[in-house]
């Protein structure tokens, strides 16, 4: 069964430490190493380009260039065995042997307040983006950003710039304000890479019903995240049947067709036992094998990630 992850965190920890800069190391220490994603056969990778909080402001333009070019230079190489996924038509071209890579910016933080930053990223191969981090920029207020705010103005011309380019807009981390304005845009194709459901697990970078809603009125996708922390409380205590329960709750809402997984390997702090990397993919789909009929799970997996991105990406 191929597989397609909608988040993970490989650059940042590349860029925080050069231990991690070894992704096609059989001994890798990365959870989304080139040995475990080959294992696993996910044959698309979304990679988050993300620079912490205590990066200062005005360097955090420069530490997202660094990732990109770690992307380049670590992962992609001469594109033999990783892509740069930039277009529609090249879901199809995804196997385990040549795996598709699309760039995910995660918090405008990085654009500096100027569009033509959107711009570069864009034509270095960024096709997602996410408004903020978990707190406030010059676009919009993150989720744990205590007002809640939503967009500024600068905020609503990155959107029309993101809409002119033909971007695609990942909510997760966005204030629930921002969501319920951004959700509106009815051009942009909106999903969120790495959230689940806040009313089986309370915590704010959970979606609640009404979003989970939304998201499946205008035809995107909820990325089912293994964060122990958004899958149960106490988070210590969280396993692979709780985050199974997210997964039967989004279907109640009717998301069946629009559920796939954003991991968030690489930037998990505390793991799921049985889920701590990529190489633990087969615990996981053994649960789900207990519960779900074959198709339900190839959905999941991959035909509802790949349906989106094929639909969304200008080929
Ligand atoms: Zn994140």
């Amino acid at each position: 069964m191929q597989w397609l992850d909608g988040h993970c965190d490989v650059l940042s920890k590349m860029w925080r430490d050069p231990k991690y800069r070894s992704f096609y190391h059989p001994q890798s220490s990365l959870d989304s190493s080139y040995h475990h994603l080959w294992e696993a056969n996910v044959v698309m990778q979304v990679f988050a380009v993300w620079t912490p909080e205590s990066v200062p402001k005005h360097h955090r333009l420069s530490v997202a260039l660094k990732e990109v070019d770690y992307f380049y230079e670590e992962i992609v190489r001469d594109g033999s065995r990783v892509f740069l996924l930039t277009e529609g038509n090249q879901l199809e071209e995804c196997s385990r042997d040549r795996m598709g890579a699309l760039l995910l910016l995660e918090g405008a933080d990085a654009l500096q307040g100027d569009l033509a930053n959107l711009r570069l990223f864009y034509r270095l191969g960024v096709r997602q983006m996410g408004l903020t981090w978990n707190y406030a920029n010059d676009v919009a207020d993150g989720i744990l950003e205590e007002r809640g705010g939503g967009l500024t103005c600068f905020g609503r011309q990155v959107i029309a710039e993101m809409k002119r380019l033909g971007m695609i807009l990942d909510v997760s981390h966005l204030s629930d304000g921002g969501f319920w304005e951004v959700i509106e845009e009815k051009e942009l194709p909106i999903l969120a890479s790495h959230s689940n459901c806040r009313v089986l697990c309370p915590h704010k970078r959970n979606l609640e019903d009404e979003q989970i809603k939304a998201l499946i009125d205008r035809d995107g996708l909820i990325g089912m995240t293994f964060v122990p922390a958004f899958i149960h409380k106490p988070s210590v205590e969280a396993t692979i049947d709780h985050l199974l329960r997210h997964i039967e709750h989004v279907c109640t809402l009717g998301g069946e067709d629009h559920l796939f997984f954003g991991s968030d390997f690489d930037g998990l702090d505390s793991k799921v036992s049985h889920l701590e990397s990529y190489k633990h993919l087969p615990h996981l789909l053994e649960a789900l094998h207990k519960h779900y009929a074959d198709d339900l799970i190839i959905k999941w997996a991959w035909k509802n990630g790949s349906r989106f991105y094929k639909k969304h990406l200008s080929s």
